[in-house]
């Protein structure tokens, strides 16, 4: 009787100690939380939001070339305390942002020493981890080949995913560069074209709440990653394809050790809120080095939208310039070929022009290098340090604002240091940077403090090169309202008000959104750098409260509020600057949104300016009632403004 108990202990002991190990650690409101494990060897890590699962137990873990840190494995502790952190930053969606959140560093040691941390930071509305690797006796540097980092989504979720392209497709071989179109609600299991999916993931789990998964603090130090889809729900991390710049560089991370590595960040929410109003990419950065100046953010012009190639000339860029100074605008971006077509001397004489109007000049620029076949000029600028230094120094000597670089060559960790390098050396000569043909923004806007904005987008451009893109716009734009800019400023170039994307405004591909549509997405769209399609010709052939409308409005915000939307649907959000708040909707449906948007934002008696395809509605001027409510109709591919006077 005593050894049948004693063994019934044993076996219950046994089971305990298995269970035992499994720690957990909640947000600070203690509705989010994750468990870590250790059975069999294998770390996993699962979150739920109150008593839902949202990440069911998922693999953690690095292989390298100095161990494999996959299995075998012991957690023998979480250290849990809380942390704090306050910042400002004028360049996101939010001005000024209190973090709080409790982090659990929980270690793991194979063949009894430690080798690894993960540690976890769990807030209100976001879990993220990211690994510590240890020395290895006298090795003070490896290579990390993959990680198991994975996402076990619940059965039943549906996925908002854009696939990652195959390296060197596209136009002059310069893909991935983060411009594919995306699959709503679509199923689980697959995997793109094969390659998985670019950054940020969104994912509804039912009823019950959406899920976006993303990566941040990504720079030079590592490869930028993407999602891979291993088998039905289960999504990995996947690091850069070979084939990328051309195969030139390893698909691995070379790190020197101790490191730490960049940030898997999962913003989890019942509504889409969270997500809208996450500020999970720049919590968990800090900045890397001071700005050297105070940087101009703000408006500008762009005739290469409208104009194309031809309209990179010396009297254009002029014309570009005035039409800048009568918009009050900071800024004209001058895109490829300049170099060619305008020349050295007459672009200083140009920048030269606009400081006397007040308007800086952005300059184009190819990244290239080796890594793919982009023909524009100027190239062999910017991708190596003596000539982008010399070139700079030059920009410098003539005023010029800032510089977009475009068509870069994939994620591997030598593009990851280039972008690194350009951004380093442009705070040298205080010169704010826009990327283009490039990789998503993780956390840059607080670790580059000239770092403006990134392309990684399907942007205005399609809308001039196809009417297909056209027919889309209002759909794209509520996707990515709600997944690609949540995480990064986004270069989208748009608010055309032209209703052809031609010179003369009469052929081309035709606009088929609203006048409003433009005006609202200018506020639906974060960047602190809006090169917004309009026109010199707008000043004239557009709607006076339009014009009126796109000379006052904000690129710097100081919030963002979710109101109500769904991707490929619609999206009604707010965004307040000082005292004002801006409630913006845009309709993709076939049918008209008609709803009743909240007005709690505002006082009662409050005063607000509306902007609505409703003529009978455009420019009243209403009075918040005490119900906090406005019934309004939205037509397809039309828009809505709401700013308080
Ligand atoms: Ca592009």
């Amino acid at each position: 009787m005593r050894k049948v108990f004693l063994g019934i202990l044993m076996l219950l002991c046994g089971w305990a100690s298995v269970s035992a190990a499994e720690k957990s650690f909640s947000s600070p409101d203690g509705k989010l939380t994750v468990w870590v494990d250790d059975a069999n060897g294998t770390p996993t890590y699962r979150v739920a939001l109150g008593e839902t699962s949202f990440i069911e137990s998922s693999p953690l873990g690095l292989k390298t070339n100095i161990g494999d840190f996959t299995q075998g494995l012991t957690l023998t502790g979480c250290e849990v305390k809380p942390v704090k952190d306050q910042y400002q930053l004028a360049t996101i969606k939010q001005s000024q942002v209190s973090y709080e959140a409790t982090e659990a560093v929980c270690s793991f040691e194979q063949q009894g020493k430690k080798v690894m941390d993960v540690v976890f930071r769990v807030s209100n509305r976001d879990v993220a981890y990211r690994y510590t690797i240890y020395p290895k006796g006298g090795t003070l540097v490896c290579v990390v080949d993959s990680e198991a980092s994975g996402f076990q989504l619940p059965a039943g979720t549906t996925t908002f995913l854009c696939p990652q392209s195959r390296p060197m497709g596209g136009f002059a071989r310069t893909a991935p560069s983060y411009e594919t179109g995306y699959s709503l609600d679509d199923q689980m299991g697959k995997n793109g074209w094969g390659e998985g999916y670019s950054f940020p993931c969104l994912f509804r789990v039912g009823e019950k709440g959406w899920v976006l998964i993303s990566e941040t603090g990504v720079d030079g130090n590592y490869v930028a990653s993407r999602l891979l889809n291993v088998k039905d729900g289960l999504y990995r991390i996947g690091f850069p394809q070979q084939g990328e710049c051309n195969g030139w560089g390893s698909t691995s991370a070379s790190v020197a050790l101790p490191c730490q590595t960049p940030w898997r960040t999962i913003t989890v929410g019942t509504t889409l809120a969270n997500v809208v109003e996450t500020t999970v990419p720049f919590d968990l950065v800090s900045q890397k080095y001071k700005a050297s100046q105070e940087y101009v953010w703000g408006k500008g012009s762009w005739s290469w939208i409208i104009g194309m190639d031809a309209s990179c000339n010396f009297d254009e860029q002029k014309r570009y310039i005035d039409f800048s100074a009568a918009m009050g605008y900071q800024s004209v971006l001058i895109d490829a070929l300049w170099d060619v077509q305008i020349g050295r001397e007459k672009i200083a004489e140009l920048a030269a022009y606009g400081k006397t109007k007040g308007v800086g000049l952005f300059l184009w620029y190819n990244s290239n290098g080796s890594w793919n076949d982009a023909p524009q000029s100027p190239k062999g600028k910017m991708d190596k340090s003596r000539e982008r230094r010399a070139e700079m120094a030059w920009m410098k000597s003539i005023g010029i604002r800032g510089i977009k670089v475009d068509f870069f060559g994939g994620d591997k960790q030598n593009m990851m240091q280039l972008y690194e390098d350009i951004l380093t050396d442009a705070n040298d000569f205080g010169i704010l940077v826009i990327f283009h043909g490039c990789t998503l923004p993780r956390g840059w806007e607080r670790m580059y403090p000239n770092y403006a904005a990134s392309e990684a987008v399907l942007a205005s451009e399609n809308l001039h090169f196809g009417q297909g893109a056209c027919d889309a716009e209002a759909r794209n734009a509520t996707i990515h309202a709600f997944i690609r800019n949540t995480v990064g400023s986004m270069d989208f170039g748009g608010s055309t008000l032209n209703k052809y994307y031609s010179a003369n405004n009469q052929r081309g591909s035709r606009r088929v959104t609203s006048d409003v549509y433009a005006l609202a997405t200018a506020v639906l769209f974060q960047s602190p750098v809006q090169h917004f399609a309009l026109a010199p010709n707008n000043l004239t052939d557009a709607p006076a409260w339009a014009i009126d409308f796109m000379k006052s409005v904000p690129t710097n915000w100081d919030e963002v509020k979710y109101i109500d939307g769904y991707p490929g649907k619609y999206a009604i959000f707010a965004r307040r600057a000082g005292n004002q708040w801006f409630i913006v909707g845009i309709n993709a449906e076939e049918q008209p949104l008609k709803t009743n948007i909240d007005l709690s934002l505002f006082e009662k008696g409050t005063e607000l300016q509306v902007y609505s395809d409703d003529a009978q509605l455009n420019g009243s001027v209403k009075t918040v009632k005490a119900k906090k409510q406005m019934a309004v109709t939205i037509p397809t591919n039309g828009g809505l403004v709401i700013v308080n006077k």
